[in-house]
This record gives C-alpha cells, sequence and structure tokens, in this order.
C-alpha cells in the first residue's frame, strides 16, 4: 500500500504517496517510488526536491550506529553506551556549571512532536532555559511583525489557494520559481492579469515571470525594501488610495503612520533604493486599483538586522489599503523550513510554551505544568535566542554542553567560522542526525536518528494547516526515533513527567498543552487528521475542541485586546547602502536543487550532479572591472572569512552586489561571511547585506 505523506523539505509541504519497491535496502536504490498527490498546496506537482526525495532513503552513508568521539576520532558505540555517557556528562556538567552550562538546539524541520518534546525535554530533564532552534535565521521577523500587528503569527491566515483568484499580488523578497516552484501555479491569475510584481535585487527565476505579461520587476539595493514599502504607503495616502473606512473601523495608528511616510516621496524612495520614482507610483497605483491584491514577503526582505520593521512596513501597506481579513485579499509571508511554522508553536523558542504561549505567562505556565504534571515553577524563565546562543558556546559562564536536533548549525548560522570554533570549545557536542553532516562531524556523540518516511508525525505548513507525516517503510537495524531519544536520556536523567514516544500519544500530549493557548491543536488528533487527509481542507489551527478549524483569520476581529490591527510607525535606521571601494554587497540565498545547509540534497546524486558547487553570481560588467571570465575561481572575501566559488556571470544582478546560495559546506560556504548582528526584536540575523570583495583566485 501507497504511504500517503509529504515531501520532506520545504513549507509548501506538497503531498506524494511513497509505494515500497521489493528487494530495495539501503546501499541498494531508492526503496520507494515517489509520486505526486493532488492536495490544495501542490495539485499533484512537484519539484525536482521532492520527485528525488525517496534517493535520501537510500543514501549510502547512512548513520545506522552511534558514534563517540575516543582518541579524537568518531567511534561506533552501542546505544547503551552512547546514551548513558551522554547522560553522565550531562549530570557532571549540570553539577559543575548549573542547569544553564547545557543548551539545546532545535530545528524547523522536525515534526511537530518532536518540536514539542525536544522543549519539555529542556526545561523538565535539564532544567536548562537555553533552547531554541534555527527558525531564528528564517522566519523570527516576519513572526514578530506578525504578533506585533495583528497579536498572532501563522505564516499565511489564509489558505494558498485563495491566491488564485488575486489579480495583483506583491511578492517582497521570495524566489518561489526556485524554493517551492509548484507555488507558481497560485500565481497564474495575477500573471494573467499583468499584476504579478516581484521586488528582489536579483532578477531570479520568479523575478523574469513578470517579463511576458506585463507584470513589474523592481530592483532594489538590497537592504533597502523598508524605504521602498515606506514609500508605496506615501504614495497610496498621498494619492488618496487608502481604505479609510477599514483604517477607521479595523486599525489603530494611522495617524502616526501617516507621519512616519510623509517623508518618503517617490523620488526619495529613488534616491535610497535605485528604484525608480515613476515605478513606485505606478505599483502603489495597481496595488490600490487591484479587485483582489496580496502583499506577502519572504526571507529577502526578513532577513535584515531591521527585518521585523520591514516586515511591519509591508503589513502596513496591506492593512493601509484594507487587505487583511477580507476574503479576496491579504498579507502573508511564505515560511521557508518544512515545518517553519509547527517548529515555532511547540515550546523549541527559548521565549514560548506550547501553544505559542509566553514563558513568563503565569497562567500559560500552569496550564503546561499540568499537563507535565509538575509545579509551575520546575519550568525555567526565558532563555536567550539562537545568535546568542551560538555566542556562549565555550564561554565563561555560557553554554558548555550542546543537544543539536534537526540543523546543521555550522553551515547555516551566521559567521560560521565562529560557530565551528564555539562548536570545537564544548566539553560536549551531541548531534542527532541521519547522516553525519557537518555540524556532526564535529561532535563527541553522534546518535543516528529516524528520517522522513521512516517516521509518523505532523507537521504544519506554510498556511498553518496541520498535516500527516507518514510511515513508508522500516528505518534501517540500529536506528531509532528522536522521540525514543529523549525519552530514554529524560528517564536517565531522572526527569519528572510521563515521556511517550509513540507519535500519535506524543500528539495527544502537544495537543493538551496548547490548549487556550494562540496555536490551540487541541480538537486535534492524528485519527482526526487521517480523517481529513483526502482533501487537506480542515486542519489550519487554532482548531480548539469545539471548532472545526480556521482556514482564515481576522475575518471579524484580529487577536489584539481591542481586536483591531495595530499599524507601527517604523523608519529605517540605516540607510547606508554604500561600500568602501571596490567592496559588493552579498547576498545569500537558495537554489531549485538545493534545501538549506544542503546536508540532505548534496546527498542526492540528481541534485548534486546538477548543483555540485557554490557559484558566486556577478554582473558581466562587474567581472569585467574585476577581470573575472564566467568559470574563473574567485575568492569571496570579509573580515570574517572567505569562500572559494566559481564565477557565474549573468545579467540577473546588480552591478554593485554577489550572490552566493548557502547550501555548501567548508570553503564553499556562503556563511562564513555573514554577521552575527541582530535584529533587535527578533533576533533575526543579517544574511543579506554583507560588504564583500571579490578576486580572481588565481591574481593573489
Ligand atoms: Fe514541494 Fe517544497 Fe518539496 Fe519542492 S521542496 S516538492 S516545492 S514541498
Amino acid at each position: 500500500m501507497p504511504a500517503d505523506t509529504h515531501c520532506p523539505y520545504c513549507a509548501l509541504q506538497c503531498a506524494m504517496s511513497l509505494t515500497p519497491v521489493k528487494g530495495r535496502d539501503v546501499g541498494t536504490g531508492a526503496p520507494v517510488t515517489v509520486a505526486g498527490r493532488a492536495f490544495p498546496t501542490n495539485r499533484g506537482g512537484l519539484c525536482k526536491k521532492g520527485w528525488t526525495s525517496a534517493d535520501l532513503l537510500a543514501t549510502p552513508d547512512r548513520l545506522t550506529t552511534p558514534l563517540i568521539r575516543r582518541a579524537g576520532r568518531l567511534q561506533a558505540a552501542t546505544w547503551e553506551d552512547a546514551l548513558e555517557f551522554v547522560a553522565e556528562r550531562l549530570r557532571t556538567i549540570r553539577k559543575g556549571h548549573g542547569a544553564d552550562a547545557v543548551g539545546v538546539f532545535g530545528g524547523g524541520g522536525l515534526t511537530n512532536e518532536k518540536a514539542y518534546l525536544l522543549g519539555k525535554f529542556a526545561r523538565l530533564a535539564l532544567g536548562t532555559s537555553r533552547i531554541d532552534y534555527n527558525g531564528r535565521f528564517c522566519m523570527a521577523s516576519a513572526a514578530a511583525a506578525g504578533n506585533r500587528a495583528f497579536g498572532i503569527d501563522r505564516g499565511m491566515p489564509f489558505p494558498v489557494t485563495d491566491l488564485d483568484d488575486a489579480d495583483t499580488i506583491l511578492l517582497l523578497g521570495s524566489n518561489v520559481g526556485a524554493t517551492m516552484p509548484p507555488f507558481i501555479g497560485h500565481l497564474a491569475g495575477a500573471r494573467t492579469a499583468g499584476g504579478l510584481v516581484v521586488v528582489d535585487p536579483r532578477r531570479s527565476q520568479t523575478a523574469q515571470l513578470t517579463a511576458d505579461d506585463g507584470g513589474i520587476h523592481l530592483q532594489p539595493a538590497p537592504g533597502t525594501d523598508l524605504a521602498l514599502l515606506l514609500g508605496l504607503t506615501h504614495v497610496v495616502l498621498a494619492e488618496g488610495l487608502a481604505d479609510v473606512s477599514y483604517l477607521a473601523e479595523r486599525t489603530t495608528g494611522i495617524d502616526a503612520l501617516r507621519r512616519s511616510v510623509a517623508p518618503w516621496w517617490p523620488e526619495r524612495v529613488q534616491e535610497h533604493t535605485g528604484v525608480p520614482a515613476r515605478l513606485v507610483r505606478e505599483v502603489a497605483r495597481r496595488l490600490a486599483r487591484g479587485r483582489g491584491t496580496y502583499i506577502l514577503t519572504g526571507r529577502g526582505v526578513e532577513q535584515h538586522v531591521d527585518g521585523t520593521d520591514t516586515a511591519t512596513a509591508a503589513i502596513n501597506l496591506a492593512l493601509v489599503l484594507g487587505l487583511v481579513g477580507r476574503p479576496g485579499s491579504g498579507y502573508g509571508t511564505l515560511t521557508g523550513q518544512g515545518n517553519g511554522q509547527g517548529g515555532r508553536e511547540h515550546g523549541q523558542k527559548c521565549d514560548q510554551l506550547p501553544g505559542y504561549r509566553k514563558i513568563t505567562d503565569p497562567a500559560a505556565r500552569a496550564a503546561v505544568a499540568a499537563v507535565w504534571g509538575v509545579e509551575p515553577d520546575r519550568i525555567p524563565g526565558p532563555g536567550v535566542p539562537a545568535v546568542e546562543l551560538l555566542r556562549m558556546l565555550g564561554r565563561p559562564g555560557g553554554v558548555r554542553a550542546l543537544l543539536v536536533h534537526g540543523s546543521n548549525v555550522v553551515v547555516s548560522g551566521p559567521d560560521a567560522g565562529a560557530i565551528r570554533r564555539g562548536l570545537q570549545s564544548l566539553d560536549l557536542l551531541v548531534v542527532c542526525d541521519f547522516v553525519l553532516s557537518e555540524t556532526a562531524e564535529l561532535a563527541d556523540v553522534v546518535l543516528p536518528v529516524t528520517q522522513w518516511a521512516e517516521e509518523e508525525g505532523t507537521m504544519t505548513n506554510l498556511e498553518g494547516r496541520v498535516l500527516r507525516r507518514r510511515k513508508a517503510l522500516d528505518p534501517p537495524a540500529g536506528v531509532r526515533s528522536e522521540l525514543v531519544v529523549l525519552a530514554d536520556l529524560a528517564r536517565r536523567l531522572g526527569a519528572p513527567s510521563a515521556w511517550p514516544t509513540d507519535p500519535a500519544a506524543v500528539f495527544d500530549e502537544l495537543a493538551r498543552a496548547s490548549a487556550g493557548g494562540i496555536a490551540d491543536y487541541s480538537g486535534l488528533s492524528h485519527a482526526l487528521l487521517d480523517a481529513q487527509s483526502e482533501t487537506g481542507e480542515a486542519a489550519h489551527w487554532p482548531y480548539p475542541a469545539d471548532s472545526s478549524g480556521t482556514p482564515r483569520l481576522f475575518l471579524d476581529r484580529f487577536a489584539t485586546d481591542d481586536g483591531r490591527a495595530r499599524l507601527v510607525a517604523v523608519r529605517p535606521r540605516d540607510l547606508e547602502t554604500g561600500r568602501l571601494p571596490g567592496e559588493l554587497t552579498l547576498i545569500t540565498g537558495r537554489l531549485l536543487e538545493h534545501y538549506q545547509s544542503g546536508a540532505q540534497t548534496r546527498r542526492v546524486p540528481e541534485l548534486s550532479a546538477a548543483q555540485p558547487e557554490v557559484r558566486a553570481e556577478l554582473h558581466p560588467a562587474t567581472a569585467a572591472r574585476l577581470g573575472i571570465a564566467d568559470g574563473d575561481a574567485v575568492i569571496v572575501r570579509n573580515v570574517r572569512g572567505e569562500v572559494v566559488a566559481r564565477a557565474l556571470l549573468t545579467a540577473a544582478m546588480r552591478v554593485d552586489t554577489v550572490f552566493l546560495p548557502f547550501h555548501f559546506a567548508g570553503r564553499q560556504c556562503a556563511n562564513l561571511l555573514t554577521e552575527a548582528a541582530v535584529d533587535p526584536t527578533s533576533a533575526m540575523p543579517e544574511f543579506k547585506r554583507t560588504a564583500v570583495t571579490v578576486h580572481r583566485a588565481d591574481s593573489e
């Protein structure tokens, strides 16, 4: 029987069926075949990553035995030895340095069940406040902006199929053509109507979609999106295009917002962004004219030190136009990681408990403690966000032991060289993974765990739709589920509470722990989701026990005290985009063939063959000035490090910018160059505006 499940990669969570192939095993070819499955998000389509995902199950370097570092080398060990080794070291470190000397780093690709249990494990079994996850590098700015404006953060507060009827879509900083190609189908209505507007410093695959259909591509200087959004809002207000009755009935803060955008004339916007003033006016007018208008943001505008304010400016624009909470229009942000939405709802964020509730809220602490069977004061207070947690590695008073689940942070984190040095300075690094990722290579203990098609669970996609991940085949001998690993370690550490290992039972506990929270899953269960899987229509949270889900949020009110959305006046804090002589601005991003740190997709032969190495994309004029030809080996460098890449000349680039994909490791790792400066509200690092120089490698 085929197993109906979802893709292991991105947040679109395309539906697929996996059929086991008889007689195949690890190392002898893919053990399942993949077929796309009809579902609202992908309508049967898959991208290259999805079609080749079965190869992950056959990767020849699959880990099947625990590893312990002895005499400087990772060596095979039994599960008993490995778990007792970890428990003993954790006990010693906690005794000598306190519970907060142990940190936990989670991931936005973990199932809801794993993310939930990891948060519980950190608080109850380790007693540490220091847990956070790689979603800080992904969704943190948009999440903070959504919470600030709407009182709730659900990436898309409407089903993705609502976009089908739109005639105008403003897509800022998202290259869906590479990251989630089936999503392009939902842009078809806007493309046909000539209403697709893409904002991206690169002429990406998605920006190219605007070419034939009367769409518009705006190509601002990296990091100036906030000024662009202020300019668009300025035009809407100055030309009387705002929805005045909506503003009066459903929002607060218009007077301060009006004052804040007043200085942002299109000509001033042009000066700062490079976007022609006439296009600023034209786009604002198109957005206002649209019969169905959506504004969507992605990491391109969010992964900045002013990412929260930029996402806020996009929300302000949507509110001024009266788009949010009305059927047929809206604002949304496109989550990146497979469980980027669910991963931030169940307690692996440093400041949150299950149900997306604040860990400082006494009522939330009491409710969750009751489910866990402990006193509320047993739950530690808030910890520190990811970048700060990583800065603490090995420091006095910082973190001396780190447990990593579902993250290859030595490739994906900002200033990756510093992260590597931090990991190497730890007393104990434990990594759960199914392959020896670059982070696992540094570990003292590696625990081999199940991967997507070998386990049951749930994921929450970019629409807040809770989906079933189903098991298609047994894991290889020697591999365990992280649920089993965490429960075993909790027992060895003498943790209170029950530690279920059956995914359905863990989900039931998660659902109880979320009851009454923002992300309320209390009406859901694996059984109910199974019953809904045919259509996949009804499982959008909040889904309390007496409801049938909430596909569209904000129809009547926002989740604020007075039910109104908050317009928040924001302004650019630093518009300095000039560079020292010879410097370019580095932007990082993704390729069609790879996913996140590449730990998975670099192991898929077809994907790896298509994109085997990092390419530095440069405008031909820039390359000519630097004496670089297409295919030359180049060095991209700044004070933090250097990357060796092959030059790819393309007119898609601005002349002041270089692009590196961040899927590659070693000397090809783009994050050797990025900076660990963070947004003060969301703690999002600056990934997309980094000063670098570029030289031909043989010129030194
Ligand atoms: Fe769909 Fe994303 Fe998987 Fe591609 S990677 S098949 S877009 S879920």
